[in-house]
């Protein structure tokens, strides 16, 4: 399998098309980015960290049985994954309020979400990721009905099998945002699971132990990566 033409650069991954016509390489920069790219910088092994811990996860949520595009490692910073056709869509799950949805509606950081809440952004940096809602969806026709159904229910089962992964290393999973694509036909889990993408509390402290260090401007973000990384028992 040979690394070809960049087909994609991202924010923080660079995306390569392979001499396979359905596979692709992701690489995971250190480039750490907020705000819709408003405040960016490197952060030493940021990239490696987040590629071991999405192969980690990817291959938990895989053996949970949720189909995702990872195929394998390649190397510190490299995976290889199925080539998607995806969908411009964030699906996002709350288990506490954190983030937008406080800013939204004025709910108090911490308050418990039960039964969570789930939300759809387009992903649109220009326009800030705005929240919509399953009519704009299809009526702009970025996804049918069966595939926005599918798409939720993967991410609550995706909730349920982390949620219990996290909480045995002793953090709350507080939400997270996935990204969903077609193959052959199938949702598939598509983009990538990190600390980037999620929040993650410790369960005693509330410790922030995700990408809110670096927007919050907290410090030791990749320090307490490491620290999620190695509660979990990912091989850095
Ligand atoms: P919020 O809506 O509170 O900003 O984000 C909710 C959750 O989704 C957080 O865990 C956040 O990290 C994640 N999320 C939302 N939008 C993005 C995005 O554009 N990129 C990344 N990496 N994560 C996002």
């Amino acid at each position: 399998m040979q690394k070809r033409d960049e087909l994609y650069r991202g924010k923080a991954k660079t995306v390569f098309y392979t001499d396979n016509a359905n596979q692709l390489i992701l690489e995971f920069r250190n480039d750490t980015s907020a705000f819709d790219g408003e405040k960016v910088e490197q952060l030493d092994r940021k990239g490696e960290i987040n590629n071991k811990f999405n192969h980690f996860i990817m291959q938990k949520l895989e053996a949970a049985g949720v189909e995702t595009q990872l195929i394998e490692r390649l190397s510190d910073t490299e995976s290889l994954v199925k080539k998607l056709d995806m969908i411009p869509i964030e699906c996002v799950v709350r288990n506490f309020a954190a983030g937008s949805m406080c800013r939204r509606l004025g709910i108090e950081e911490g308050k418990e979400l039960s039964p969570p809440t789930f939300e759809f952004f387009l992903k649109n940096d220009a326009l800030h990721d705005p929240m919509v809602n399953e009519s704009h969806i299809i009526s702009f026709n970025w996804a049918t009905q069966e595939q926005i159904d599918t798409m939720k229910a993967l991410t609550f089962k995706v909730n349920e099998v982390l949620s219990q992964l996290f909480s045995d290393g002793g953090m709350l999973l507080v939400d997270f945002k996935l990204e969903f694509g077609v193959y052959e036909g199938r949702i598939v889990l598509g983009d990538e699971f990190s600390p980037d993408g999620c929040r993650l509390w410790d369960k005693e402290t509330r410790k922030k132990m995700d990408k809110d260090r670096f927007r919050q401007g907290l410090g030791s973000v990749v320090e307490t990566y490491i620290e999620v990384a190695e509660r979990l028992g990912v091989a850095l």
